[in-house]
């Protein structure tokens, strides 16, 4: 009588306990996005030339997927798609850098604002770069704390006649205030991140690590290239970011939170800079190749997902608030309704299809679609470019003139897609639209072109419109 009491007792303990650890046990939610990042450049994903041990552990571990892209080949525009879970397009943020006043749309639906709905603490620590004025600030779109800086780009040392000067918006800040830092900030923003979540173990939280790395200036710790036996900073500030990221990896292990929390890794676009790599893509940061919008793209999930698979289908940034919301218990159902898709029940088999047959690009007078693995470039006031990425991966081979109705065929696709979307609010200047309608229409004709042969072209260029700007004035 005695014992079956104690075991009512115990059943009664142990069925509340596992009760009150269900409705708590909400998956922490990280997602960790770096800075025009070369495709290549990661141990997992085929670098010769670097060791990113604690990423390759993350990507080991759950599912890599090999033809994931962001919604913009630049910065902002990239960001605002993924906060939002929906083609920047819908809210005319399709050029970089938003000058004030513009920035992210403030009636759009943050992921920070979905998560803290269910009851997640929530942290962006790092780049924000989706407009400099107060409203648009993170602390008011849905992030209970922030640690960066309003801007794109920055030193990655404290300069107090530069970027820290007294309310410049490349200034590192707290929650509003301008903090001074010591070291590099690649290490502060994994500190930073370490503290919200040793501080946060007992509740849900969601925090969003935006590095500024290895986006220019290219500034590496010196110690960091030591390690990696090299002298180019590209590759160091890559390694101190994958060094951080081991730093949190750490202090999930500590806390015991590697069991329920997912993590996502990917860069906001492709590489650019003197030394990164896409390979084995074409292209670069700023344009419509895949070079320029196909990234690094993992979530780590233990027990969700097969760990160590590789997922061929192709998804996008956006599907990461779906997936993400979808895991905290919150419902998908939104006013302004999501493009991305909630990734799970394809990567698990559940559901049959793919997540995506199209997805889109578009910036300004650039655009591409991709339909499975079809693929075409509109450069306004040129025409267009067609790939056939099953063959030609590197977009090497213009199909355009020996296939008209295929070309047909996707250019009414992506012209249907433009239907519901803005004009973009803000542009960019006449010198980025010069670069880019050169850049894409001289690769077409020259796919072979050497990085090193188009960047000296495109210097030529750029001299060459200055010398026109000069005459015209
Ligand atoms: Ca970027």
């Amino acid at each position: 009588m005695k014992t079956a009491f104690l075991l009512i007792l115990l059943g009664l303990t142990f069925g509340l306990q596992s009760c009150e650890k269900n409705e708590n046990n909400k998956p922490n939610i990280i997602i960790i996005l770096a800075d025009d990042l070369g495709y290549e450049d990661l141990g997992f994903q085929g670098s010769k030339r670097i060791t990113t041990p604690h990423l390759d552990r993350l990507a080991m571990g759950g599912v890599r997927f090999t033809d994931g892209h962001v919604s913009a080949s630049v910065c902002s525009p990239s960001r605002a798609g993924l906060m939002t879970g929906r083609y920047q397009q819908r809210f005319g943020h399709e050029a970089n850098v938003p000058p004030r006043p513009h920035g992210m749309d403030t009636q759009e639906r943050t992921i920070a604002q979905a998560l803290k709905e269910q009851g997640y603490t929530t942290a962006c620590f790092g780049k924000w770069h989706l407009g400099d004025e107060d409203h648009h600030y993170p602390t008011v779109r849905g992030f209970d704390h922030f640690y960066g800086l309003r801007e794109g780009s920055r030193s990655y040392w404290y300069d107090e006649t530069k970027s820290d000067k007294p309310n410049d918006p490349h200034g590192i800040e707290h929650n509003g205030i301008q903090v001074k830092f010591e070291g590099h900030l690649t290490d502060r923003l994994g500190d930073q991140t370490v503290k919200f979540l040793n501080e946060n173990k007992d509740q849900p939280f969601f925090a969003y690590l935006s590095f500024t790395a290895p986006h220019g200036p290219l500034e590496s710790k010196p110690e960091d290239m030591e390690a990696l036996g090299t002298d180019d900073n590209y590759l160091g500030l890559i390694y101190g970011m994958d060094r951080n990221i081991g730093k949190v990896v750490n202090a999930l292990e500590k806390n015991d939170l590697m069991e329920n929390t997912i993590i996502w890794f990917l860069s906001d676009n492709g590489g650019i800079g003197p030394t990164y790599s896409n390979y084995p893509l074409g292209g670069l940061k700023g344009f419509k190749f895949e070079g320029g919008h196909r990234v690094p793209f993992i979530l780590y999930w233990k027990g969700h997902v097969t760990a160590g698979q590789d997922y061929d289908q192709m998804i996008t940034s956006l599907d990461i608030y779906p997936t993400s919301l979808a895991a905290a218990g919150g419902s998908l159902e939104q006013t302004r309704p999501l493009d991305g898709v909630d990734l799970l029940p394809f990567i698990n088999n559940e559901k049959k299809g793919i997540p995506h047959q199209q997805l889109y690009w578009r910036k300004l007078d650039c655009a591409a679609i991709r339909d499975g693995n079809w693929k075409l470039i509109r450069v306004d006031d040129y025409g267009y470019a067609l790939y056939n990425l099953e063959e030609d991966i590197s977009e090497a081979n213009d199909l355009s003139n020996k296939m008209p109705e295929k070309v047909d065929e996707l250019k009414n696709k992506f012209e249907k897609w433009e239907q519901d979307k803005m004009e973009p609010i803000w542009g960019e200047g006449e010198i980025y639209k010069y670069m880019r309608y050169n850049y894409h229409t001289e690769r077409f004709k020259n796919p072979d072109y050497s990085d090193q042969e188009m960047k000296a072209y495109m210097n030529e260029m750029k001299k060459k419109l200055k010398n026109k700007s000069r005459e015209n004035e």
